[in-house]
């Protein structure tokens, strides 16, 4: 049998390639004499026809380079062009995962030092890059966990407590690590029901997943409590870190008793993932979980950066390789960008999300009006229901506006839930002119309910199936 490197094995001027047993391929079996004889069925256009082809196509598009994008929970900020350049950098963009360490000094440092700061950030014992979305973080962090109890000889652990305000990943990801989900309830300040967590905690619980601020943008004030009462029966805190865009800076989760964190770096630290990537889900943790975090850990010893495969508890490795490099630049620029300066990212996301509640104060209804909001909240449409107008209905006639809509129907705990998150990228015009459309809105589902059941009117199609569009995308352009 012939072998791809037979000529080169026998050697040109000392290189001395690997000999693969790699049965050789003759062109004509993979490509068929049929593809190469029928001329392609291409409409014959000229570049400037097709430029403006795509470039229409993705004027049709909703983004954040031409509009507020107010989804909440999935912090959708402006994502810098510098993040960009840096990111697709032939240097990094060109190397191999299984480079020698001794060529790629420069790659493993941006992953040490973004390890190192989301460290300080988070106020945590160590962080571990390889977590490639949030969900993969809260994965890792139950195994973690898992594994912590074992090593313990708590053989009762089979409870994770989860508030009925959670994101779905949460009790997925609990239940994907085959642990008993329990809900516990949120209390009408949005918070945490501290009666009903006290009446669920006992010695079968692994731990609590929280999120803080909450999904209803809403700070758990109790927090400390909550991490000593779970410490205290040998129970570990994990916090859902998507929200930490309104508190990075200001306050360390490690310092309020949490255990183990997922950050979001493409929501927190900027990285588009409109669609559904790419993201990066590192975790961070306390000394008590260290252990058992994945190998390799990227580490340095005073001269030189290195992969170190060094933990004996390791829980093992979560992906082939070592993660979402481009995102751990962008992660890494837009937090040395900011400088000491990063709080002013918490800050003005609150101050943005604040206003905005504000100016729509009696618009819609507020289910947790004594409770004041984070980076983001979380209105009702149901006092549009007398009009037979939905949240969704609100949400598509927002398009016609030229606003992208904001989450809908999430949090569960609120009927007709509107989840807004303007960011701290949002200008007060731009606030502005989104809550006179909500306003504008409020007054058709008076006036002309029909026109909001029918919108939107200026996309190219208007309503679709939802769930079927989810579940059985079409991708493929059929005639
Ligand atoms: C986005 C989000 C997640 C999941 O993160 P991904 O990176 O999308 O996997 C989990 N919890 C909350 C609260 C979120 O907003």
């Amino acid at each position: 049998m012939k072998t791809l490197f037979e000529k080169s094995k026998k050697g040109r001027k000392g290189y001395n390639l690997p000999s693969l047993d790699v049965p050789r391929v003759e062109p004509k079996e993979v490509v068929s004499d049929k593809y190469l004889r029928e001329e392609l069925n291409l409409p014959d256009l000229s570049e400037l026809d097709v430029i403006r082809h795509f470039t229409k196509l993705s004027q049709k598009n909703y983004a954040v380079d031409t509009t507020m994008v107010p989804l909440g929970s999935c912090t959708m900020k402006y994502n810098p062009r510098i993040n960009e350049e840096l990111a697709s950098m032939e240097e990094f963009t060109n190397v191999h995962p299984l480079t020698p360490q001794e060529f790629i000094q420069g790659t493993l440092r941006i992953a040490y030092e973004l390890k190192e700061l989301l460290k300080e950030l988070g106020g945590f014992a160590e962080v571990c890059l390889q977590p490639a979305a949030g969900a993969h973080g809260e994965f890792l962090g139950l195994l973690l966990i898992m594994a912590y109890h074992r090593d313990r000889g708590n053989t009762n652990k089979k409870k994770i407590l989860i508030p009925d305000s959670a994101h779905g990943t949460n009790p997925a990801s609990a239940a994907i690590c085959g642990f008993e989900v329990i809900t516990v309830k949120s209390d009408e300040k949005g918070e945490l029901d501290w009666k009903d967590f006290m009446s669920k905690l006992d010695d079968e619980t692994a731990a609590l997943m929280i999120t803080n601020p909450n999904t209803l943008g809403i700070f758990e004030r109790n927090i400390k409590e909550i991490a000593r009462e779970l410490h205290d029966r040998d129970a570990l805190l994990y916090m859902d870190g998507a929200n930490f865009n309104a508190v990075v800076g200001i306050a360390r989760p490690g310092d309020w008793g949490v255990d183990v964190m997922h950050f979001n770096l493409h929501k927190t630290f900027s990285t588009p993932h409109g669609g559904g990537g790419p993201g990066s889900g590192p975790v961070g943790v306390s000394e008590k979980l260290k252990p058992y975090l994945p190998v390799p850990q990227v580490e340095y010893d005073g001269k030189r950066y290195y992969l170190n495969w060094k933990n004996p508890k390791s829980v093992g490795r979560l992906l082939a390789f070592h993660g979402h490099f481009g995102v751990w630049v962008r992660a890494l620029a837009y937090i040395l960008s900011y400088g000491r300066e990063i709080k002013e990212v918490a800050r003005f996301a609150v101050l943005n999300a604040r206003y905005l509640k504000h100016l729509l104060k009696g618009v819609l209804h507020d289910p947790y009006p004594t409770s004041p909001c984070m980076h983001e909240f979380v209105l009702s449409a149901s006092n549009l229901l007398k009009y037979r107008v939905s949240a969704m209905d609100v949400a598509k006639r927002l398009l016609d506006y030229g606003f992208y809509a904001p989450t809908v129907y999430f949090p569960l705990v609120v009927k007709e839930a509107l989840m807004i998150e303007p960011t701290e990228t949002e200008n007060p015009e731009t606030l502005k002119a989104f809550a006179s459309a909500i306003r504008r809105i409020v007054r058709e589902a008076k006036e002309n309910p029909k026109l909001l059941k029918e919108a939107p009117h200026r996309t190219p199609v208007a309503r679709i199936k939802e769930a079927e569009a989810n579940r059985k995308p079409v991708l493929r352009f059929e005639k």
